[in-house]
């Protein structure tokens, strides 16, 4: 993309959409009511090609490569019920041969004018963090929905193995004592 269409690529969503102070943060506002299905720009950025190329803000591109995107999507904050979502644009140079793909936004719903512009960030369960969305259909977790599941049996199992711990450190804890006081009479007697 050239730079005017960057400049202007950026104009267009400034127009809708502006950053602001969230719960959080920073996070993205709805200029105006914006009806659904209404596209808010392409999320612009660095691209890093490195499979293990992690940050707050990356977005997964391909196997290999991410997008640290630029403001003002860069402060799109998680909802587990969001109002808007990123779609993938595949492209192709001229020759036919495959460029890298776009990442665009748009409205899932209608968002009302001051409402933050809010994504499902679908981090896997091996990535989640505790989520403070607020939303009555939050998940708990920034997860994906269909790694929830997993992510759940994997917590559960966790807690189960620390309750196993702390039961084990109980029992042993007697065992010395009782094995302390069947010792001590025989110490005694060795003096
Ligand atoms: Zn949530």
């Amino acid at each position: 993309m050239g730079k005017k269409k960057v400049v202007e690529a950026v104009a267009a969503t400034d127009k809708l959409i502006r950053v602001g102070k969230a719960v959080a943060g920073r996070g993205v506002f709805a200029r105006f009511d914006l009806p659904a299905g209404q596209h808010l720009g392409q999320a612009l950025g660095r691209v890093i090609d490195d499979p293990d190329y992690t940050s707050s803000y990356c977005i997964e591109l391909s196997e290999t490569a991410s997008l640290e995107p630029y403001a003002p999507f860069r402060f799109l904050n998680h909802c587990c019920v969001p109002n808007s979502q990123l779609y993938v644009v595949e492209c192709e140079y001229e020759d036919g041969s495959p460029a890298p793909n776009e990442i665009h936004v748009e409205t899932l719903k209608a968002v009302k004018a001051g409402e933050e512009i809010t994504i499902d960030y679908s981090w896997s369960a091996h990535a989640a963090i505790r989520c403070l969305c607020g939303h009555p259909g939050c998940r708990k977790w920034v997860v994906a929905a269909e790694e929830l599941p997993e992510l759940l049996a994997k917590k559960a199992k966790v807690a189960a193995k620390a309750r196993q711990a702390r039961q084990r450190r109980k029992e042993e804890g007697t065992a010395n004592l009782r094995s302390v006081a069947r010792n001590s009479p025989s110490l005694s007697k060795s003096h």
